[in-house]
């Protein structure tokens, strides 16, 4: 399975969007981060355009930004009129610094410190989804303090759960975010804003979870929140004008990944929005989402210059490359499945049973296990797919390995838009 933009060459050679994936390791250097920047506006377009379409006025995505965070991705956004939430104030202050519109970012997160909530307050940002009473006393006494009206959201809990192919309807309430309806602490934080004279609540979010391939979790995560809406208006008099779905939209990895198409995830959920309203007779709110994967992931290619073949026989052989965990950590992580090429040639005898290894100092840093690969020789490019998402935003520098390069690539052309780091970067904080 080669992901959108990828295809190999007369000469062998893999290729994203019109350049040599073998020409950017010579020019670049390797590991490297390649984009496609065509998809990802693709992506945006495909959901600013449907929800423009088929959602009430006011209603826009926010790509969620931990995905991916740079300055140029916060550009890329912006020229696309998409929203962005962030959760930490270096994200925020990344999104600021590419003169992202503040009034544009959502600001997430259970833990947001003092001096984050003050910053967002101070900047303007759109809106602050409140995670807990702590944060909305502390949020109330900022704007008190800076003279300012904040417009919030309340991260809640509507006790659907939902990952790849299942999903589950319990009474989640065991989960480190937001506030539960069912056990009541939902409607307490929404009375405790309204006691908040320098507070506007505006907004109910959820993130139900991640990697989702079915749209009827968020269907019902739909009607569950707007619900909520006809209970608060009840107790309170109240309207919540805004609902946020958070993200989840899956992306595919491998051959058995087929996640719906943008267009399929968001019709039912369009559809079940407005029988909802219809039925319960209630004014249709805004309506956002925050998709961060499904933006990102599959326009991102990793490209490795395979340094060893360790073949045992019998049992497996191992292929290293010149990165690893300190790049890609979800395999060590949560064992994430990926699709591995030998980008340096198409054809060939395959072999099976490989392990693609990274060089850090850790048996447990692998890329992934079990792949089949045409000849791996040493100096071929190795191309792992899809990692355009929880990538670069996860790396480190363990073992003191350097942060890689990444490139945008479009229409056969290719810019970078972060540098590779240097030794001296390793110092920079050292005393
Ligand atoms: C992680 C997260 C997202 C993005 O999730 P994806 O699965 O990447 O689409 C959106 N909103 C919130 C609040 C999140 O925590």
């Amino acid at each position: 399975m080669l992901t959108p933009g990828l295809e190999f060459g007369d000469n062998g050679h893999l290729y994203v969007e019109g350049c040599d994936t073998i020409a950017l390791a010579q020019k670049y250097g390797t590991p490297l981060y390649v984009m496609n920047e065509n998809l990802i506006r693709r992506n945006c377009k495909r959901y600013t355009s449907f929800i423009s379409e088929n959602f009430n006025k006011g209603s826009f995505p926010c790509y969620a930004s931990k995905a991916l965070s740079c300055l140029e991705i916060y550009r890329i956004m912006a020229e696309e009129k998409m929203g962005v939430d962030v959760v930490s104030g270096g994200e925020l202050y990344t999104a600021l610094k590419a003169e992202f519109p503040a009034e544009r970012i959502f600001f997430h997160g259970n833990n947001k410190t003092y001096d984050e909530l003050k910053m967002a307050v101070e900047c303007g940002v759109g809106r602050i989804i409140v995670d807990n009473l702590t944060e909305l006393h502390n949020l109330q006494k900022i704007a008190t303090e800076a003279h300012k009206y904040v417009k919030i959201g309340l991260r809640i809990k509507p006790g659907i759960e939902a990952h790849t192919h299942d999903y589950i309807r319990t009474g989640q309430i065991d989960s480190k975010f937001g506030f539960s309806i069912e056990n009541g602490e939902a409607m307490q934080a929404v009375k405790e804003a309204l006691l908040c004279e320098n507070l506007e609540l505006c907004q109910l979010h959820c993130h139900i979870g991640s990697q989702i391939f079915d749209t009827q979790p968020f269907c019902d995560a739909t009607k569950v929140m707007l619900e909520f809406f006809v209970t608060i208006h009840k107790e309170t008099g109240l309207w919540i004008k805004e609902l946020n779905l958070g993200g989840g939209l899956g992306a595919s990895y491998t051959d058995t990944d087929s996640p719906l198409e943008i267009e399929e995830y968001l019709t039912p959920v369009a559809k079940t929005l407005k029988d909802v309203c219809d039925e319960f007779r209630i004014p249709e709110p805004e309506f956002h989402i925050e998709p961060g994967r499904s933006i990102v992931g599959e326009a991102g290619t990793t490209l490795y210059t395979l340094g060893n073949v360790k073949e045992i026989k019998g049992i497996r052989t191992y292929i290293s490359v010149d990165g690893g965990m300190s790049d890609n950590i979800r395999y060590a992580l949560y064992k994430a499945e990926y699709t591995v090429l030998n980008a340096s040639k198409s054809q060939g005898e395959t072999i099976d049973n490989a392990t693609l290894a990274g060089k850090c100092c850790e048996s447990g840093d692998l890329i992934q296990e079990n792949i089949s690969i045409v000849n791996p020789e040493v100096g071929d490019i190795i191309a792992v797919l899809t990692t355009g998402a929880y990538n670069y935003s996860m790396a480190s520098n363990y073992n003191r390995i350097l942060r890689p390069a990444m490139v945008m690539v479009k229409d056969g052309r290719s810019r970078v838009v972060i540098q590779r780091e240097s030794y001296e970067d390793l110092l920079n904080n050292d005393i």
